[in-house]
């Protein structure tokens, strides 16, 4: 064979290779709305018309598919009753918890609908319709902008055409959600409840079975759900909290079915999938797996550490920390799970093989070679630019987010700047009819200040300050942190002095102009101010940056589409999507194999009794050895099912996601992944990823027999 035709079979059969390894990667299952009447249903396994599933003009499935304080949610009942995650409903736990009343631990149960407990903090958003707003965003932006100005544009188009949504239509809440960065925007309109009551909360060794150890792992045993009920004025229309208020009437509601699923059956999926990065070039991933994730995973492990310690002898000082500690858990091991599943992947390595081939087409043609040319080269010399800024960037990130006092003299200062705005140039949050709103969210966080926490989690960051490189220093912190000492003497100084302890002066300094806060003298606020100039800096690079990207994207997906001859589904971006799949077991590694259903028989074996996650009720423990079924047995089984696996593709945000089989009836509630699909947001496959639901039997068992609530089951239509 000449050299010539040895070349074109191997790259023919690097092409192959290449076509395989984009073909698993091609399984973007997360469908807009938009998409569904362009799927063939029936084939796929589902027994509803796209119109039942989505109708644009009418009632359907997705009347009944609500965002619970960003988790998914449904409504099961004609009084406003919604099942969502144990987990989803956690923080509202907390808030409305005492040593006394410790409901974190012992669960609620409301015994009348009087003695529903608001869920502070928590709304639910109900999407109404959506329509195309490309153009009217991408409207003002031209070829010759910089990269600042083109992201200006496109955010000024987006509050723009929001705050007209709104005004045509008084009541609702209008979002534009970017579904291919400088490319394609979507409006969408949703309905609105700020009254939220929690209804019945199971234990947290029946909710939370299993803790951290189990967490985004398979098999599972965890009965991750909970209750709760969504209410409106009396005129229907949404109001904050009130004893007047009355239960909201969904337009549709989901048919429980007791009945459950079994192993192959098709299930789908409508939730609100927070983001996923599958549309993303290497150096994306690289920045992703060599900097942000196992920086923030590390602190993270830093913060649990230190926060367990703190509250190790006092369980109300631990309640303060019980949800902040869940949820950094959560994340930490969620990005653990990723680092590894990019280290198997290879998937900056394969991306990169990607835009070889990608980059061979581009330059096959004078034409593509023109348009394209430096896309490749331009958005990854952007992510480049992330990886050499990120310590530093990740770290002042923290700052302003991670101690209490110091986030709440930031976004004070912040507040003041945008509100000395004009009106029509504040972002949202800021704007007059939102304000309030603002206020009520920044106070509640007040509730979980601890100093000791507080003190201790910035002493870290300012020591993390002290030993950045030279190149990355924050040179504004320099003083305060050039020695222990140093840093002991400012701690020591602001917490004795601050007023921003106080829940009285946070009410009237969210009115405060800026001159008025920088007069105040406050050590928090004055480095607030001080730190002022190094976060615009670091917004301007963050807007250059989004500029240049989303310049460059459209491009990317284009040529990319071009390339692999197809049509991409957009990334995750917390609006409502559709999956479907099947109850599938899978093998996570060499001769291991798991099935995709778990039992009562493992919530005993698993029992050991070691609170708070372990110490299963002794009414469940009994129910359950003495086969206690009720109807709700799986009857292969013999025993009731608690948790199932199945192949559809989900990410964070689908938690409390309604799983529902082929007729739209509720059989699970989903709340993680198997530790392998952690890597999901980056790269789908059938053969890892798998999603976790509480089986709807084991929801109803628990409910009747073990929180003894039977007219939630009457409510529901069940018993
Ligand atoms: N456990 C996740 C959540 O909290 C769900 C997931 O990421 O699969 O949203």
């Amino acid at each position: 064979m000449n050299l010539g035709r040895f070349l074109s079979v191997v790259s023919g059969l690097v092409l192959v290779i290449l076509a395989a390894r984009l073909d698993v990667f091609a399984d973007e299952g997360m469908y807009p709305i938009s998409e569904i009447h362009k799927l063939n249903l029936k084939s796929l396994g589902f027994e509803l018309s796209a119109d039942e599933l989505y109708h644009p003009n009418g009632v359907s499935l997705i009347d009944a598919i609500v965002n619970v304080g960003g988790c998914t949610g449904s409504f099961v009942s004609a009084e406003g009753l919604v099942i969502t995650n144990h987990h989803c409903v956690f923080g509202a736990l907390s808030n409305a918890s005492s040593a006394e009343h410790d409901y974190v631990t012992h669960g609620f149960l409301a015994a009348t609908r009087a003695d529903e407990l608001r869920a502070t903090g928590m709304t639910i958003r109900i999407t109404e319709s959506y329509r195309d707003v490309s153009s009217e965003i991408l409207s003002d932006v031209t070829e010759s902008m910089l990269p600042a100005e083109r992201t200006k544009a496109i955010q000024k188009r987006m509050r723009e055409v929001t705050e007209e949504a709104e005004k045509a239509h008084p009541g609702k809440q209008a979002l534009v959600a970017e579904m291919f960065a400088g490319k394609t925007y979507v409006l969408f309109l949703y309905a609105q409840i700020r009254d939220v009551r929690l209804v019945y909360v199971p234990q947290r060794a029946i909710g939370e079975f299993g803790g951290e150890d189990d967490n985004w792992v398979w098999p599972r045993h965890t009965g991750d759900f909970s209750f709760v009920r969504a209410y409106v004025a009396p005129d229907g229309s949404p109001a904050e909290y009130s004893k007047d208020n009355v239960p909201y009437k969904p337009r549709r509601y989901l048919k429980v079915n007791p009945n459950g699923v079994d192993e192959n059956d098709f299930v789908f999926i409508l939730g609100y999938p927070g983001r996923t990065f599958r549309h993303q070039p290497s150096g994306f991933i690289r920045y992703d797996e060599q900097v942000r994730l196992k920086t923030i995973a590390d602190f993270y492990e830093w913060q649990i550490r230190f926060l367990e310690q703190l509250g190790k002898d006092d369980r109300e000082i631990a309640l303060k920390f019980d949800s902040r500690i869940k949820s950094l858990s959560n994340v930490m091991k969620n990005y653990r799970g990723k680092l590894k599943g990019l280290k198997q992947l290879h998937l900056v390595q394969r991306k990169l093989e990607e835009e070889k081939a990608l980059t061979e087409f581009i330059e096959g043609s004078a034409e593509r070679k023109r348009t394209y040319g430096s896309v490749l080269k331009t958005l990854n010399a952007v992510y480049d630019e992330m990886i050499q800024q990120a310590d530093r960037e990740l770290l002042l990130d923290q700052f302003v987010s991670t101690p209490t006092l110091l986030s709440r003299a930031a976004m004070l200062y912040r507040a003041a700047l945008e509100r000395a705005k004009p009106e029509d140039e504040r972002p949202a949050a800021y704007k007059d009819k939102n304000y309030d709103r603002f206020k009520q969210n920044a106070i509640r966080s007040l509730q979980q200040y601890y100093e000791p926490a507080d003190k201790g989690l910035l002493r870290e960051l300012l020591r993390r300050a002290a030993l950045l490189p030279e190149s990355a220093r924050i040179k504004e912190l320099e003083s305060l942190t050039r020695s222990d000492q140093a840093i002991e003497d400012f701690l020591q100084k602001s917490y004795g002095s601050t007023v921003l302890t106080s829940e009285d002066r946070i009410k009237e300094l969210l009115d405060a102009s800026p001159d008025g806060l920088e007069s105040l003298r406050d050590p928090f606020l004055n480095l607030a101010v001080k730190l002022e100039p190094v976060y615009k800096a670091l917004a301007d690079a963050r807007e250059r940056r989004s500029g240049i990207l989303s310049r460059e994207y459209p491009l990317y997906v284009d040529v990319k589409e071009q390339f692999q001859k197809a049509k991409f589904i957009p990334d995750a971006n917390g609006t409502l999507r559709l999956t479907f799949g099947r109850i599938k077991g899978y093998s996570p590694a060499d001769a291991v194999y798991y099935s995709p259903i778990s039992t009562l028989a493992g919530v005993i074996q698993k029992s050991s009794g070691e609170p708070p996650f372990y110490n299963t009720p002794e009414k469940l423990l009994k129910l359950a050895r003495e086969g206690m079924y009720g109807r709700y047995a799986h009857k292969r089984l013999n025993s009731v099912p608690v948790g199932i696996l199945y192949n559809t593709d989900t990410t964070g945000g689908n938690s409390g996601s309604p799983v529902m089989n082929a007729r739209g009836e509720l059989v699970g509630v989903n709340f993680d992944r198997a530790y392998e699909a952690t890597i999901n947001d980056y790269a789908w496959s059938d053969s890892y990823s798998r999603s976790i639901a509480v089986d709807i039997r084991y929801v109803l068992w628990v409910t009747k027999y073990v929180g003894g609530v039977d007219y939630l089951l009457k409510e529901m239509g069940v018993e």
